[in-house]
C-alpha cells in the first residue's frame, strides 16, 4: 500500500485523500454528469468503483431500490472475480468470511435401487492450479456493500442514490448529450420525475433492463425460460455432503445443484423445475417454498431435510439470450460515431446459474467498461477507445453462454443418456479454466497488440490476463506476487523483465529506461505536467538476479519515480527472482528480457522486446492525447 508520500497520515490507509469532484461532493443528485450508471448490482457497482479513481470524473450511480440489496440473488465468486477483488482491496476479506470450494461431488441414482441416490464421484476443484485465488461462494450482497466501501474511501468520495428508478432516455448533441428522465420511486418527491443530463449512460439495471430498450436492443436466444426453486435455508440433514458442492441427479430425473453457503450452517438449493412453457403464464412463479422443499426431499431419498428456517427463496426463471451490441451504435454507424450509451451484465446477456457465472462476467463487464471512461473523461484517451467495449465483451458473453449451454444440458441428461458413466465429471475438470473465468482472450485491436513476440514471455498470453507469479521486492526483501501489486486504479502497467546484466550497467535494460524516462515519444511524456511521472503509467522492471544480487542505488531513475510533494524516490517497483521460485522459469520469459504491457483491467495488452521502443510507441500512440512533434533540431 503506497501512502504517507504527501506527509503522515494517521488514520485508515485505505481512505484516499478527497481530490477533484470528491471535494465537497453534492449529496443530492445533480442535474448534469459525467456518466450516470443505471442499476447497483455487481455490474454497476465494478464500473462505479472503478470510475471513483477518477477525480476529474462526475459520476453518479442510480437505483430504484430504496436502499442497498439484503439478499439473494447471485453467490458464485469464480478465482478471476477474487483476482479483481485483490485489486479492489477486499479480497483478503472476504475469502475470510466465504465458503471456499475445493472439491464437487457428484451424486447419482443407485445402480442397484433407482430410488435411492449415491455419491458416484468426487472432483477437485482447480486440479490444474489454474489461479492462486480461490473459487468462492458469499451472497451478492456483501460483494455488492464492499465496492460501495471502495468507493466511498475513494478520492471521488462516490455513494449510490438510491430511489431512483430509470424510465427513458434521449441521445442528442451538446456538451452532455444524453438526456434521461428518471422517477423518484422513495422519499418526499416519490411518483415524481427528474431529468439528469450526462456525457454517457450505462444501463447495468439487469435482465428486464430499460436501457437496453431505449437503445433498441433485444435479448435473442432461447424462445423458453428454465426454471429453479432457489432456497437459501438452514436445516438439519442426514446428507453427508450438505456442506459440499454437489450436483444431485434422482432416478426420476430431478436434480438438485447444492451450494454451501457462507458461515458453517446456510446451505442453498437450486431444485430443477424444468422448462417454462411460454404459454403457461409465470404460473412457475407459483411454486411455493413447501413445494420446492418437497421435492427436495424427493430427490435426496433416501435422504431427509428438515428445514428450520428459510432465509431468502425465489423461482429463478431466465433463458440464455444475448444482444448483438452492447452500446447504441447501430451496425451501419460503426466508424462514423462513438458510443454514448452502454449495457453491461444481465442487461446484455443472461445464462443459467448452473455454471455459476452472471454474476462474474457482469463484473467483469464492469471493469472492461469503467478505465475507458475514466481515461476518455480525463482526456487521457480518444472516444475511439469506447467502441473497443462492446467489441470485446460481447464476444466473450456469446462464448459463456455457448459453455453454459453444455454444461446446462449435460446436468440435465437423465442418467442412462450419458455416452459414459463419467461425462458431467469429466467435463467439470477439463473445462475448468472456462468456470474460473481465465479464458477471456481479447482479439487484437488498438488495445491488444499482434502475438508477434508472444515466444519472449509465453506465460503472459496476449489477449489473457496477467497471470501473477511469485517475486521478491529488492527495497525490503518481501517475498511477493508480482499481479497482486497492481491495483484497480486505471494505469497502464509496463512490466520490464530485464535481460541478465546487473542493474545499472550498460545493457538493453538501462538503454529502455532511459527511453522511458526522457524520450518525447514515450508513453511516460505524455502524463501532463504537475501529475507525478508514475500517475498514468506504472513501470516496474523484475531483475533476474536474486534480490541480494541487485544494487538498489544503481537502478535507472524510471523504475524509481519520484512522487508526491516532497520527491520521494519510490522504491518499490524493483524485483528480483526468489530462491524459491524463479518469475522467468515459471512464466516462460526469455534471458534475453521482454516488456509486457498491461490494462488497467489487467489484460497483457503486448509483449515486446526489450529494443522495440519504435513498437512500444506506436502501440500506445492512438492511445494517448495527440502530442506536439517536437521542433527539428538543427
Ligand atoms: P443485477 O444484479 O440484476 O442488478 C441490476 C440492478 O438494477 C438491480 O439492483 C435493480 O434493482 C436495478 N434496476 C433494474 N431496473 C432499474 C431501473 N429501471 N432503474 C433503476 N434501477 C434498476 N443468479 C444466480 O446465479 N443465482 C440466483 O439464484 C439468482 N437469482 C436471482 C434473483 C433475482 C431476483 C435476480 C434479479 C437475479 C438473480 N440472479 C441469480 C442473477 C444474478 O444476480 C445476476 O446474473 C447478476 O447479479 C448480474 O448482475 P447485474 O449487475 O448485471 O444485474
Amino acid at each position: 500500500m503506497h501512502f504517507h508520500h504527501h506527509g503522515y497520515v494517521s488514520g485508515d490507509p485505505r481512505v484516499q485523500p478527497a481530490a477533484g469532484v470528491g471535494i465537497d461532493r453534492p449529496t443530492q443528485l445533480p442535474d448534469e454528469v459525467d456518466v450516470l450508471i443505471v442499476g447497483t448490482g455487481p455490474a454497476g457497482m465494478l464500473t462505479a468503483a472503478q470510475l471513483s479513481q477518477f477525480p476529474g470524473v462526475t459520476t453518479r450511480i442510480v437505483e430504484r431500490r430504496g436502499g442497498r440489496l439484503a439478499i439473494g440473488q447471485a453467490d458464485g465468486i469464480q478465482a478471476r472475480s477474487v483476482e479483481t477483488f485483490q485489486a479492489f482491496g477486499f479480497a483478503e476479506r472476504i475469502i475470510a468470511e466465504a465458503y471456499r470450494i475445493t472439491e464437487m461431488a457428484f451424486w447419482k441414482p443407485d445402480p442397484a435401487d433407482h430410488s435411492r441416490i449415491v455419491r458416484a464421484a468426487r472432483a477437485v476443484d482447480d486440479p490444474a492450479g489454474i489461479s492462486e485465488f480461490p473459487h468462492l461462494i458469499v451472497n451478492q450482497a456483501r460483494v455488492l456493500d464492499y465496492f460501495a466501501e471502495f468507493m466511498a474511501n475513494s478520492p471521488t468520495r462516490m455513494a449510490p442514490d438510491y430511489g431512483y428508478e430509470f424510465r427513458s432516455l434521449e441521445v442528442g448533441e451538446g456538451k452532455y448529450p444524453v438526456t434521461v428522465t428518471l422517477l423518484h420511486t422513495a422519499g418526499p418527491l416519490e411518483g415524481q420525475e427528474r431529468v439528469v443530463r450526462a456525457k454517457y449512460v450505462v444501463g447495468a439495471d439487469g435482465a428486464r433492463s430499460k436501457v437496453r430498450e431505449s437503445i433498441g436492443c433485444t435479448l435473442a436466444g432461447d424462445q423458453a425460460n428454465h426454471a429453479w426453486g432457489v432456497m437459501d435455508v438452514l436445516a438439519t440433514t442426514d446428507f453427508p455432503d450438505i456442506r459440499l458442492k454437489c450436483a444431485i441427479q434422482s432416478g426420476e430425473g430431478g436434480s438438485i445443484l447444492l451450494i454451501p453457503r457462507e458461515g458453517g450452517h446456510l446451505f442453498r438449493m437450486y431444485v430443477d423445475l424444468g422448462e417454462v412453457n411460454p404459454s403457461d403464464k409465470g404460473a412457475v412463479r407459483n411454486t411455493t417454498i413447501e413445494q420446492i422443499i418437497a421435492k427436495a426431499n424427493d430427490i435426496l431419498h433416501p435422504y431427509t431435510l428438515d428445514v428450520r428456517n428459510v432465509a431468502w427463496h425465489s423461482v429463478y426463471e431466465v433463458g440464455h439470450r444475448l444482444t448483438d451490441r452492447f452500446d447504441d451504435v447501430l451496425p451501419e454507424e460503426i466508424g462514423t460515431r462513438t458510443p454514448r450509451v452502454f449495457i453491461t451484465g444481465d442487461a446484455c446477456h443472461t445464462h443459467s446459474a448452473k455454471a455459476g457465472q452472471g454474476m462474474n462476467v457482469s463484473m467483469q463487464d464492469g471493469f472492461n467498461l469503467g478505465w475507458k471512461l475514466g481515461h476518455v473523461l480525463e482526456g487521457r484517451s480518444p472516444e475511439g477507445l469506447l467502441s473497443t467495449y462492446s467489441a470485446e465483451r460481447q464476444v466473450i458473453a456469446k462464448n459463456l453462454i455457448d459453455f453454459d449451454k453444455e454444461w446446462s444440458t449435460l446436468m440435465a441428461k437423465k442418467p442412462e443418456e450419458f455416452e459414459s458413466p463419467s461425462e458431467l465429471e469429466d467435463f467439470y475438470t477439463s473445462t475448468a479454466e472456462f468456470p474460473a473465468g481465465f479464458m477471456t482472450q481479447y482479439a487484437p485491436s488498438m488495445l491488444i497488440g499482434e502475438q508477434a513476440h508472444q515466444d519472449l514471455a509465453t506465460g503472459f498470453t496476449v489477449g489473457k490476463r496477467f497471470k501473477s507469479a511469485p517475486v521478491v521486492r529488492v527495497c525490503d526483501t518481501n517475498p511477493l506476487q508480482l499481479g497482486h501489486q497492481a491495483k484497480a486504479d486505471g494505469r497502464w502497467r509496463i512490466y520490464v523483465f530485464a535481460d541478465p546484466s546487473v542493474a545499472g550497467s550498460a545493457s538493453p535494460t538501462n538503454d529502455l529506461a532511459e527511453w522511458l524516462a526522457n524520450a518525447p515519444d514515450s508513453p511516460l511524456a505524455a502524463t501532463p505536467s504537475g501529475l507525478d511521472r508514475d500517475a498514468w503509467f506504472d513501470v516496474k522492471v523484475i531483475y533476474q538476479q536474486e534480490h541480494t544480487g541487485i544494487d538498489i542505488s544503481a537502478v535507472p531513475a524510471a523504475f524509481t519515480p519520484e512522487v508526491g510533494p516532497f520527491r520521494l524516490t519510490y522504491l518499490e517497483n524493483v524485483y528480483g527472482t526468489g530462491p524459491a521460485a524463479d518469475i522467468f522459469e515459471l512464466r516462460g520469459v526469455a534471458r534475453g528480457g521482454a516488456v509486457v504491457v498491461v490494462r488497467p483491467d489487467q489484460y497483457v495488452a503486448n509483449v515486446l522486446p526489450l529494443t522495440a521502443t519504435a513498437e512500444l510507441a506506436a502501440f500506445f500512440a492512438p492511445l494517448l492525447p495527440t502530442r506536439k512533434p517536437e521542433p527539428a533540431r538543427s
